[in-house]
């Protein structure tokens, strides 16, 4: 069993920020990456808003960025996945990876957050063949196609913005007609000659022969169905926060988001959390990794008081 005095679970954002703070404080931190090293912002394409870049960046760049700079003083990040965490006894806490069992001071969960589904036939067996959660991995792909995006926050905007470069044509399926992303992005959309919205529309059906060729469609006023044809289907209709693997261990609120107080501490002294894990307002880049650096600097704290460090 391998002993460590702080794990940080997650490599996004917030993980690798409370891994920059924590070498900086000589926790010597270990970062248990996940599945995706670098997080939800590593599948993400441009980011505007982060600060510092006035041009703007890119998700993978940022987040490999970070990580260099974690590592640079002394943060491990290991590209591994937790299997089972043991939170229900006082430090140290048991963490089993695939690679190694630990046995860690203290815990930050940095977990983040996954894409929602939309729960309709054809969702998941067209997974790869024509539906996506991801544009900057699978846009290259629609090069002439047609596409639609399902959703009307940031996400589905941005990212239906980025498919623009790709596909021949983008339309936007939305609930409502009114789009909740921000300003900065409506704008953008509204101009763009090759992005169309649908309003007022919901997918029940994705529709394919071993790939997507279309999307049926309830226009919600009207209560009319149509069949749309498309060759992809690109879900954006928002997130919820992985927290399987603490369940029944660390308090959640009603969405299943992690419980932080103000020092990001859950309700196991000892084990903290940031970013999106446990956040269900802001879900920034930049707010993530201000809870990161909370995080740290209150995992630190905690272990001096204790005499663990
Ligand atoms: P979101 O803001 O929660 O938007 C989800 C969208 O999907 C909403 O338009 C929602 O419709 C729609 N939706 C939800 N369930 C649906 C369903 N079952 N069927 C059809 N449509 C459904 O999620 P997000 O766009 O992923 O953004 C998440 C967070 O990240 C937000 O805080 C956002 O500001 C942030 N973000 C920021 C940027 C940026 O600043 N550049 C980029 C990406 C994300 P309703 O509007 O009717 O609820």
């Amino acid at each position: 069993m391998q002993k460590e005095k702080v794990i940080i679970i997650g490599s996004g954002p917030a993980g690798l920020t409370a891994a920059l703070y924590a070498a900086r404080g000589s926790l010597n931190p270990l970062v248990i990456s996940g599945n995706e090293l670098g997080g939800q912002v590593s599948i993400t394409t441009e980011v505007e808003n982060y600060p510092g870049f006035p041009e703007g960046t890119t998700g993978p760049e940022l987040a490999e960025l970070i990580r260099k700079q974690a590592e640079r003083f002394g943060a491990r990040v290991e590209i591994d996945e937790v299997l089972a965490v043991d939170f229900t006894k006082s430090s140290p806490f048991y963490i089993k990876t695939h690679k190694e069992e630990y046995l860690t001071d203290a815990a930050i969960i940095a977990t983040g957050a996954s894409p929602k589904r939309l729960g309709v036939a054809g969702e998941e067996e067209f997974i790869g063949r024509g539906v996506s959660f991801c544009a900057t991995c699978d846009g290259f792909f629609f090069r002439g196609k047609d596409v639609v995006v399902v959703g009307g926050g940031d996400s589905a905007l941005e990212e239906g913005l980025f498919l623009t470069k790709y596909a021949n044509s983008v339309r936007v399926l939305h609930r409502r007609d009114t789009l909740r992303a921000g300003e900065a992005l409506k704008g953008r959309a509204l101009k763009n000659e090759k992005l169309s919205f649908v309003w007022n529309t919901v997918v029940e059906q994705i529709n394919g022969n071993g790939r997507v060729k279309s999307v049926d469609v309830r226009d919600l006023k009207s209560g009319s169905t149509r069949t749309l044809p498309t060759n992809g289907v690109f879900i954006y209709v928002g997130h919820y926060p992985n927290t399987a693997l603490f369940e029944g261990q660390l308090a959640m609120d009603e969405h299943k988001y992690l419980i932080t107080d103000e020092k990001m501490m859950t309700n196991v002294p000892g084990v903290f959390a940031a970013g999106e894990v446990q956040d269900p307002v802001y879900r920034q880049v930049a707010t993530s990794v201000g809870q990161g650096v909370a995080a740290a600097m209150m995992t630190e704290r905690w272990l001096s008081e204790r005499g663990s460090r």
